[in-house]
C-alpha cells in the first residue's frame, strides 16, 4: 500500500514519529472508555471525539482500522487507586439496582451522546465485567514471571521488582524512588510490600457486590489488568495506538505498560496518544466545583454556567478547532465562537452545491488537497486544516457575491475536499439543527407549563393527575425526576 507521510505524536517517546503499523494495511487502535456509573461530560466528550477523527483519518489514508474502546463496569474504584469503594456498586448502592443495571442504563445513554456528537462507534466496544477470566489468565502470567505477589487472597504488582529490569514511570516520568516515599497509612495499603505496587486482584470483603471466584479466593480485577487484558485479546501483544486523556497517564497507563512487559516481556503500545484536558473558564472540572456539566446539559442549556443550549455539533467542531494536545477552555463565549464558526463552514458547503461554474478562476484552489493532507499528517493537526477550510470558504463566498471566479474542475475539487474533511474526517454536519429554535423554544414553553401544573396537583395531593402527566410523558420518552429542589425533565 502506498506510505503515508503521518507523523504522531508519541507520549512514550516524546517526540512525532512516522506511523508505520505493525501489519499494514491493517492499524490497530485502543481507547479507554467511560467508567459508566453516570452521564457523560465534556471531559468524556474530547477522547471521544478526538479518536474519532484519528480513526475517520486512519480509515481515510486507506487503513483496515480495528478500534476498541472499553468499558469500565468493574474494578475503578472511587480513589483511582487501590482503595475505596467500586464506582459502579456504590452508585447500585445509593439507588438501590442491580450493578449491572447501572452499567446498562448508563452505557445506553452513553451511546445516545457519542451517536448525537456524530461519534463513530468503535469495532469491538469490550466490557471489562465480561474479561474477567482474561484478566485473571494475564494476572496469573504476570505471578508466573515474578512480578506479582499474592497476600491475603489480593495479587499485586511488584514496582521494585519490575524496576529493576524494566523502567516504571517512563511515560509519566516520575521517580520510583519519590514513589516509593508515598504514604502507607492509606486505607488497604498495608498488605504492599511497598507504597508505589498496585493491586491485579483483590480480595472482596463480605459485603462487596461484584464478586468472581479465582485461584486467590473471591475478588475483583483492579482497574488497569482490564485495558491490558482486553487489548491483548483484540489487537495482539503488540499493537500501533493506544489513546486516552492525558488524565488517565498515570496511574492507569503507566500500569498498563508495566503489566504488558511484565506478562510478554515486550511494550504492548507503539505509539501513546494523549489529549489534553478541558478546563472551564480557565478553572480544572469537578463535581465538587460546581462547574461539572454533562453532555445532556449543554444540550438542553440545563446548566447554571450555560447561558443556552448548544447542538452537540457545536461542541465537536469547539474541541477539532483546537489541537488534541493543547488544553482547551469552555466557556459560553468561546462557545459562541465555535457555533458561528460552523456556521459559515456549513453554509459554505450548500452554497458550494449551487456555485456556478465560470471559464477561468481568479483564485488558486489547487494547493488546499495537499495543505489539508499536510496538515493532519502533523499530528493530526485539525486547527490548521480547518484554517484552510476558511481559507476556501471566502473565495466561495466571493465567488457567490460575484467577486471571484472559479472554474468547473475547480469547484469539483473543492466539493471533494470538503466532502472528505468537514463531513467523513471532522464529521460535521447540520444533522443536529433539525429541531429548529422556534420549536424549541415552544417544546419548552409547553414543558414548563405542564411541569406546574405536576407540581401544583402533587402539592394538592392529586395523585392521579400527577402520575397521569408523567406517564403520559414517559409514552413520548421523556422522563420527570422529582428532586428536593424541584422536578426536571429529560429525553429518554
Ligand atoms: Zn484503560
Amino acid at each position: 500500500m502506498v506510505q503515508h507521510e503521518l507523523t504522531i505524536y508519541n507520549t512514550l517517546t516524546r517526540r512525532k514519529d512516522v506511523f508505520i503499523p505493525l501489519n499494514p494495511p491493517f492499524a490497530g487502535l485502543y481507547v479507554c472508555g467511560p467508567t459508566v456509573y453516570g452521564d457523560a461530560h465534556l471531559g468524556h466528550a474530547r477522547p471521544a471525539v478526538t479518536f474519532d477523527m484519528v480513526f475517520r483519518y486512519l480509515r481515510h489514508l486507506g487503513y483496515k482500522v480495528r478500534y476498541v474502546r472499553n468499558i469500565t463496569d468493574v474494578g475503578h474504584l472511587e480513589s483511582d487507586a487501590d482503595h475505596g469503594e467500586d464506582k459502579i456498586a456504590r452508585k447500585a448502592r445509593i439507588e438501590q439496582l442491580e450493578p449491572m443495571e447501572v452499567v446498562q442504563y448508563y452505557s445506553t445513554r452513553y451511546h445516545e451522546d457519542m451517536h448525537k456528537l456524530n461519534v463513530l462507534s468503535p469495532s469491538i466496544e469490550p466490557r471489562a465485567s465480561g474479561h474477567v477470566i482474561e484478566q485473571i489468565e494475564m494476572t496469573r502470567t504476570i505471578i508466573d514471571a515474578g512480578f506479582a505477589y499474592v497476600v491475603n487472597g489480593s495479587v499485586y504488582f511488584d514496582v521494585s521488582k519490575y524496576n529493576k529490569e524494566f523502567n516504571y514511570g517512563k511515560l509519566s516520568g516520575r521517580s520510583v524512588e519519590d514513589m516509593m516515599a508515598g504514604n502507607r497509612e492509606l486505607d488497604g495499603q498495608e498488605e504492599k510490600r511497598h507504597p508505589a505496587d498496585f493491586a491485579l486482584w483483590k480480595k472482596a470483603s463480605p459485603t462487596h457486590i461484584m464478586r468472581w471466584p479465582s485461584p486467590w479466593g473471591e475478588g475483583f480485577p483492579g482497574w488497569h489488568i482490564e485495558c491490558s487484558a482486553m487489548s491483548a485479546k483484540y489487537l495482539g501483544k503488540t499493537f500501533d495506538i493506544h489513546g486516552g486523556g492525558m488524565d488517565l497517564l498515570f496511574p492507569h497507563h503507566e500500569c498498563e505498560i508495566a503489566q504488558s512487559n511484565a506478562a510478554f516481556g515486550k511494550e504492548a503500545v507503539r505509539w501513546w496518544m494523549h489529549n489534553n484536558m478541558i478546563t472551564i473558564n480557565g478553572q480544572k472540572m469537578g463535581k465538587s466545583l460546581g462547574n461539572f456539566i454533562t453532555l445532556r446539559e449543554f444540550f438542553d442549556g440545563r446548566h447554571k454556567e450555560l447561558t443556552r443550549p448548544y447542538s452537540p455539533a457545536t461542541i465537536r467542531f469547539f474541541i477539532l478547532q483546537a489541537h488534541y494536545r493543547s488544553t482547551l477552555d469552555f466557556s459560553n463565549e468561546a462557545l459562541e465562537a465555535a457555533e458561528k464558526g460552523l456556521k459559515r463552514l456549513l453554509q459554505a458547503v450548500n452554497t458550494l452545491d449551487a456555485l456556478e461554474p465560470s471559464g477561468s478562476s481568479s483564485a488558486d484552489i489547487t494547493t488546499l488537497p495537499g495543505d489539508l493532507k499536510k496538515a493532519m499528517n502533523d499530528d493530526f493537526n485539525s486547527p490548521v486544516a480547518i484554517a484552510h477550510l476558511f481559507d476556501a470558504v471566502k473565495i466561495i463566498n466571493a465567488v457567490k457575491d460575484g467577486k471571484a471566479s472559479l472554474t468547473s474542475t475547480d469547484i469539483t475539487l473543492l466539493r471533494q475536499c470538503f466532502q472528505e474533511y468537514v463531513t467523513d474526517i471532522f464529521g460535521l454536519s447540520d444533522q443536529d439543527e433539525h429541531v429548529d429554535d422556534r420549536k424549541k423554544t415552544v417544546i419548552d414553553g409547553l414543558m414548563g407549563i405542564i411541569m406546574d401544573l405536576r407540581q401544583q396537583a402533587r402539592r394538592n395531593k392529586d395523585w392521579t393527575t400527577a402520575d397521569k402527566l408523567r406517564d403520559a410523558l414517559e409514552n413520548l420518552s421523556i422522563s420527570i425526576k422529582d428532586t428536593k429542589d424541584g422536578a426536571t425533565w429529560t429525553y429518554r
